[in-house]
């Protein structure tokens, strides 16, 4: 078995692996890059002229063959660890015959996406994978691990053939409200594992353990205590853990939880593969606003159908502004507008729940500025969608790899220094391991 990282050697998103044999060829995942060669964030506008040979030769895409042109022999399948972009965000490309491996709440997350972000990612031929449940792909075999992520459906997985194997770790954490999965992993984590390759995003970053999901549900709890304000929270609408501790700081401090259409979409669709609150009756203080730009959008694509859905669980805007200090709403910058009709909320709460890089962008600081005007006061309650130094040593602890390969990071050549007891193999984009 032989494998190589294509990206993410020396960069946190656009992660892409390609592991072979002498039979098969498979990717692990297909991202978007964050950042560009020149460090800043990365612009995929810039090249939306490009044509697919121009992509690749300025390295934006992957040189891998068989994976788009399919005159050659097409690659035998992509798995897509989680659905975030810089995982999955450049498989519009990818030849529309090649077969997708990945969780059936990935794959909805990804229609979600095209129907309310400017995505359009189609994948038609997918196979759905389960945690623990190993599949094969030619003479490959991949057994998915189940993570703990920021991701709704996130996975790492073991990749074996022939006695050698290889663990990719995804993106994971041991904080999050999934913390039992990665518990569960360090008991039943393989063994013997050639190569681990592992993410490392937070190690530049100060060696503190991260808050969990329940001291940040505890956190909002003393925010939403204050009397006779309207709490404004500003997350992604895609982070389910986050939002399941929204929902339980509302329910502990009796206040409305207000949602937004595409937020009620997401819980709604993904409250088939989980327990977690969706727009029903079996959740009463869940409410669903319906803001101006989404709407629209909806009417004018003809899918009319979701605001209906929602329709017997919609707040209005008059209904928020008369009972504003019972109320706590999810916002982003694009609901500008919908704010702008709502009254009487001067001197509220606005909760930044997302990374703090994030705050730069020039519409997010619009957003604040406009809020800052309204006299909100800000306050930032977030915790990292990955792992801590000490739980990736628990990852390592638990595998016990003959080497671990940096991915998924800006801090390769602090591995060595963390992870004493085990070989770090610095790998660059496109070298060739073989397992032999
Ligand atoms: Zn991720």
């Amino acid at each position: 078995m032989r494998f190589k990282i294509h990206r993410g050697t020396k960069e946190i998103g656009g992660s892409c692996v390609e592991v072979w044999t002498e039979s098969t060829r498979i990717i692990l995942d297909f991202g978007m890059p964050l950042v560009g060669k020149d460090g800043k964030e990365f612009d995929f506008g810039k090249y939306k002229t490009s044509n697919l040979n121009e992509l690749i030769s300025k390295e934006i895409l992957p040189d891998i063959e068989g994976l788009y042109d399919s005159s050659k022999k097409l690659i035998d399948g992509v798995i897509i660890s989680h659905p975030h972009q810089d995982h999955y965000g450049l498989a519009n490309f990818i030849n529309k015959n090649v077969q997708y491996y990945l969780g059936e709440a990935t794959h909805k997350i990804i229609e979600l996406n095209n129907l309310f972000t400017p995505q359009e990612i189609y994948l038609k031929n997918t196979k759905y994978f389960e945690k623990e449940k190993s599949f094969k792909i030619g003479d490959i075999s991949v057994t998915p691990y189940w993570a703990d992520h920021s991701a709704f459906d996130a996975y790492s997985f073991l990749i074996e053939t022939n006695n050698k194997s290889l663990f990719y770790s995804g993106d994971f954490r041991s904080h999050g409200r999934k913390a039992k999965a990665f518990y569960w992993f360090t008991h039943n984590a393989p063994q013997n594992v050639d190569y681990l390759l592992l993410e490392g995003t937070t190690i530049s970053r100060d060696n503190k353990p991260f808050k969990t999901e329940p001291e940040i549900e505890n956190e909002l709890i003393e925010l939403f205590e204050e009397q006779c304000k309207i709490n404004l929270i500003y997350t992604s609408g895609q982070n389910i853990d986050r939002l399941t501790s929204i929902y339980k700081a509302c329910k502990r401090t009796r206040k409305i939880f207000v949602v937004d259409v595409y937020v009620a979409k997401v819980l709604n669709e993904l409250s088939k593969f989980a327990g977690i609150p969706y727009p029903s009756e079996n959740f009463e203080n869940l409410k669903v606003m319906f803001p101006f730009y989404t709407s629209r959008r909806l009417k004018k694509e003809g899918n009319e159908k979701i605001l209906y859905q929602f329709k017997k669980y919609k707040i209005t805007k008059g209904e928020i502004s008369n009972q504003s200090d019972k109320i706590v709403m999810i916002v982003r910058p694009s609901m500008q507008k919908d704010l702008e009709k709502i009254n009487g909320v001067e001197g509220g709460n606005f909760i930044y729940s997302m990374w703090e890089g994030y705050l730069q962008k020039p519409n997010t600081k619009k957003f604040v500025d406009y809020l800052i005007k309204r006299k909100f006061t800000i306050h930032k309650i977030h915790t990292s969608g990955h792992a801590d130094t000490k739980t990736l040593k628990k990852m390592v602890e638990a595998i016990k790899p003959k080497n671990i390969v940096p991915i998924h990071t800006f801090e390769s050549k602090k591995y060595q220094k963390i992870f004493t007891d085990t070989n770090v193999v610095r790998l660059k984009d496109n070298e060739v391991v073989t397992i032999d």
